[in-house]
């Protein structure tokens, strides 16, 4: 789901060489409106049609291993002592708990119809954050970034958000300034008008709504009614209330969406014209989240009516003046992410795209995931054992990783690739010491194909862009710089498939 919480190791990159990006522009407003032939389609299923990340970070969250909270805790006071007042933070907080299952949910959630289940959570947190307060010096630096996901943060009733929202406020800095980004996931069942100026009153100033889709008869395959009508109301609300943006998230994909039924959901939204759009591509791993086996298989769109599905919601959205980010994320063009874009300070992290603003990310909750210098540490994702770590008084940390200078490196043209489709392979050079074409040997061997079949150009020797066919497979090309997949040499049945 959206979010606006950066990562440690958003690289910070050049402005895109101007004649670079006019040279993308160009080949991208010439391209936006053509669809795939079936025979183009069949072509680039047969080859490319495989499981990979989502590369929401890197190395992804699948290679996290045995971390202790003590390790974490060292890694927190340790950038501490290096990072001035000064120096922004960014927190999320997880609420896991829904009053019902959308099938095709794969997030970390509990489903509950007691209304008392975030009592014991709420008192959690709260032990939480007064652990992360007494032990380190996060709470002396300005929280630039907040973001409430889920689950369903609106579970929480309006005396449990606000007492959620004046403890953070207790046990950090959270600020007041314009310039803040805090944000919150809204479920459209769960607010009303007066909910949505709660939520502004506390601080929020983004809201992101999960609408998935439209169309009645799959809204019904999911699990999950919610008529036009009350996301118009809500939008007005959200607009009258002084949000400065509002998101909706959406996914193809879905059982009985067809392309017809896509079409019509996206002119609803872009009737509605929310600031940024999350188009995400619906994976069907039922062995792995077992609600999904309430969606019958046959329901569900072949890879090539997705692949046709990507191709009309990227022509879509552009020709309605959005702009396409990168992977599942479309943007109004005046939107800070867009000119971020352009400045080269865009980056990609684990629930989308968001500027470069915070280095630190403090994830808060059951299964968060929280990074700092060079570590990237998760919280437990089972209820029990969350609760048991902070009963003894511990971090709830269960596993992690510390991230190697290949690591790094790999990060950095992997957000190359996701944030801005294109390759500067001097930058990386300079900024890491390395010979590419000696150090990515197998790699640029393997982008030859990508070449052959019209998904890269080289504009010159040093330079890459990433056609238009080639953005709907910009997992696919990061999957060339992945060295944990090489290494597991067959990609993971744990990660979903790239069309
Ligand atoms: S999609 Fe969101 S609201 Fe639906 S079950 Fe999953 S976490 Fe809960």
């Amino acid at each position: 789901m959206y979010v606006m919480a950066p990562q440690t190791g958003c690289t910070k990159l050049s402005p895109m060489n101007p004649s670079l990006s006019s040279i993308m522009n160009h080949h991208y407003d010439r391209e936006r409106d053509r669809t795939l032939p079936s025979s183009r389609i069949s072509e680039l299923l047969g080859k490319y049609d495989r499981p990979g990340p989502r590369y929401t970070s890197y190395p992804p969250a699948t290679e996290f291993k045995t971390l202790t909270p003590q390790d974490y805790l060292e890694a927190l006071q340790e950038r501490g002592d290096h990072a001035l007042p000064s120096d922004p933070v960014s927190i999320y907080i997880h609420v896991p708990f829904c009053s019902s299952p959308c099938f095709y949910c794969g997030c970390n959630k509990v489903v509950t119809r007691n209304k008392n289940a975030a009592r014991k959570y709420l008192d959690h947190l709260r032990k939480e954050m007064a652990l992360l307060r007494l032990q380190t010096n996060l709470h002396q630096r300005p929280v630039t970034q907040l973001h409430l996901g889920g689950g369903t943060p609106t579970f929480l009733d309006d005396a449990e958000m606000t007492e959620l929202i004046h403890h953070t406020a207790h046990y950090f800095n959270l600020v007041n300034h314009a310039g803040r980004d805090y944000s919150i996931e809204v479920d459209p069942r769960t607010v009303n008008l007066e909910r949505v100026q709660l939520l502004r009153g506390l601080g929020f100033n983004r809201i992101s709504l999960g609408i998935q889709d439209f169309d009645e008869n799959v809204q019904r395959a999911i699990n999950r009614q919610q008529s036009v009508e009350s996301v118009r109301e809500l939008t007005q609300a959200i607009r009258s209330s002084g949000f400065r943006s509002l998101n909706f998230d959406l996914i193809y994909g879905l059982p009985l969406q067809s392309l017809e039924s896509i079409n019509a959901t996206l002119r609803h939204v872009i009737a509605l014209s929310p600031d940024r759009i999350s188009y995400y591509n619906y994976a069907h791993l039922p062995d792995r989240f077992p609600g999904q086996r309430a969606i019958s298989a046959a329901d569900i769109p072949s890879a090539s009516v997705k692949l046709q599905m990507l191709t009309s919601i990227i022509g879509t959205l552009t020709a309605a003046g959005y702009e396409y980010v990168g992977i599942d994320h479309f943007v109004k063009k005046s939107d800070p992410l867009a000119i971020a874009r352009k400045e080269g300070r865009l980056c990609r992290n684990f629930q989308g795209y968001s500027i470069d603003k915070a280095t630190d990310l403090v994830g808060l909750g059951v299964s968060s995931i929280s990074s700092t210098g060079l570590v990237f540490a998760q919280n437990a994702t089972k209820l029990e054992d969350y609760y048991l770590a902070l009963d003894m008084n511990q971090l709830p940390v269960a596993r992690g990783l510390v991230s190697s200078v290949e690591d790094i490196l790999r990060r950095a043209i992997i957000q190359q690739l996701t944030c801005y489709r294109s390759l500067d392979i001097e930058t990386i050079e300079a900024e890491f010491g390395i010979d590419f074409a000696q150090h990515f040997r197998i790699a640029l061997v393997e982008l030859q194909q990508f070449e052959r079949d019209g998904l890269i150009a080289w504009t010159d020797s040093k330079n890459m862009i990433v056609t238009p066919e080639g953005a709907l497979l910009l997992r696919n090309l990061c999957m060339v710089f992945d060295e944990y997949l090489q290494r597991n040499s067959v990609a993971s049945p744990v990660f979903s498939r790239a069309i």
